[in-house]
Order: C-alpha cells, then sequence, then structure tokens
C-alpha cells in the first residue's frame, strides 16, 4: 500500500484539525519511514522475487521492528504520548498514534502472509489484495481522492505557496504510485531500501504545504497563533 497510507493522514485532518499534514503524514508513515534505515543497517530484511504477489515484487523476509502489530502499537502509544506532551492536542495525539496503527492494518490487507504479530512470534499474516491488481488499485485510489477531497473542502490556502505546494505533492505523490504500479522490478534491494529513505522529504513537502493553508471552517478556522507545524 502506498497512496493508501497518504490517505489516512490528508483524512486525519478532519479529527485533528490543528495537526500539521506533515505530523499525520509522518505518523501514517512511520513504518515505512524506519523500514528503509533498518534494512541499511541490517537489522531487517527483505528481497526481490519478481512475481512474489502479482503487484509488488518484494519479499518482506523480516521486520518485525519497524512492522509487526506489537511494535506498530508500541511505535503509535509512544509517537502519540510525545505528540501530546509537546502540544498538548489530544484529538491531534489520538489521530496521530492511531495513524501509525492504520499503517499494519492496511499493509495486513495489502501484503501476503509476511507480517508478523510481534517479534518473535512464528506466525505471519496478510490478505494479499496485491494478488488482486483491480481490486487493490480501485480501493486505494478512491481512499487517496476521497481524502484529498475531504483535505481540500477542510482548508484553504493562505498565500500561492499553499495552492502550488500542496497540489504538486499530491500530483507528485500520485504520480510515483502510478510510476511504480508499471515499473520492472527494481535491480537490487539496496536501491529499494535508498528511494525509500526519499519518503522523509513526503513529510516535510507535506509539513511546508499544510503551513500555508488554513483550516477553512469549525473550531480550528481560528488564526495559530504558536510558531512552528503542529
Ligand atoms: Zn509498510
Amino acid at each position: 500500500m502506498f497512496i493508501g497510507h497518504f490517505a489516512v493522514a490528508l483524512a486525519g485532518k478532519r479529527a485533528a484539525p490543528k495537526t500539521s499534514l506533515g505530523t499525520l503524514l509522518f505518523g501514517a508513515q512511520f513504518l515505512d519511514l524506519l523500514w528503509p534505515p533498518l534494512t541499511l543497517l541490517g537489522i531487517e530484511r527483505f528481497s526481490i522475487v519478481p512475481g512474489i504477489t502479482v503487484l509488488t515484487p518484494l519479499d518482506f523476509e523480516s521486520y518485525p521492528i519497524s512492522h509487526s502489530l506489537l511494535m506498530s502499537v508500541v511505535w503509535g502509544v509512544l509517537i502519540g504520548v510525545i505528540y501530546f506532551t509537546r502540544r498538548r492536542y489530544r484529538a491531534g495525539a489520538i489521530m496521530v498514534a492511531i495513524a501509525v496503527v492504520s499503517h499494519w492494518v492496511l499493509d495486513w490487507v495489502t501484503h501476503r502472509p509476511d507480517l508478523q504479530l510481534a517479534p518473535g512470534l512464528d506466525t505471519r499474516v496478510g490478505l494479499g489484495l496485491w494478488n488482486h491488481p483491480a481490486a487493490s488499485i480501485g480501493i486505494e485510489t478512491v481512499m487517496f481522492l476521497l481524502a484529498v477531497g475531504s483535505y481540500v473542502t477542510q482548508t484553504r490556502a493562505r498565500d500561492a505557496i499553499g495552492r502550488f505546494a500542496f497540489a504538486g505533492f499530491i500530483l507528485v505523490t500520485a504520480l510515483l504510485y502510478v510510476m511504480e504500479l508499471n515499473a520492472p522490478p527494481p535491480p537490487s534491494w539496496r536501491v529499494v531500501a535508498w528511494s525509500g529513505v526519499a519518503l522523509w522529504l513526503f513529510v516535510l513537502w507535506a509539513a511546508w504545504a499544510d503551513r500555508h493553508r488554513e483550516v477553512s471552517h469549525g473550531e480550528a478556522a481560528r488564526p495559530v497563533t504558536t510558531v512552528g507545524t503542529q
């Protein structure tokens, strides 16, 4: 799952209007932000096995620290608590924590049975939606479009950056998804891991665009007086 995780962040703005889209995306993609560095350090492992699922050739051999159910809950609670101690914004803390765990749930739907419930447990789970391309692409695309619609109707651009940085963020994300669907299997796991590191740039991009937008109605529509992203 790729743009489905972005959808959770975009839609999460409704539950936590005062939280930056960058923070929400950091939560929704945290497991995938953690995973490339862990593989490059040799702590987690995957390989390229063309055909292992219809949509992706990645064989996730071992990734219990970034992608087990137990650890996703641990990361979610930890990040939620850190956020709350810094911002004192309960709705945001809860939404960010839910976003972190949602990543595991969405991966569970899409991956073949390669996800562990906890480090050390042999059971592997995954519903394998990646073996049903039409359903997989359809569901993810609908989620993404609905979430973009939700974010766009909830916020408005303060200036040109708020308009164009956000539009660029959405377009590049969608384009990457389409390119990835049509790309040949990557040459090595290292290429995948290093390009995965680039996901951090999307978090910064989302935070930057969000800072130039404001919630257009409701309780959070009052001007934000704190400095920095929330
Ligand atoms: Zn993942």
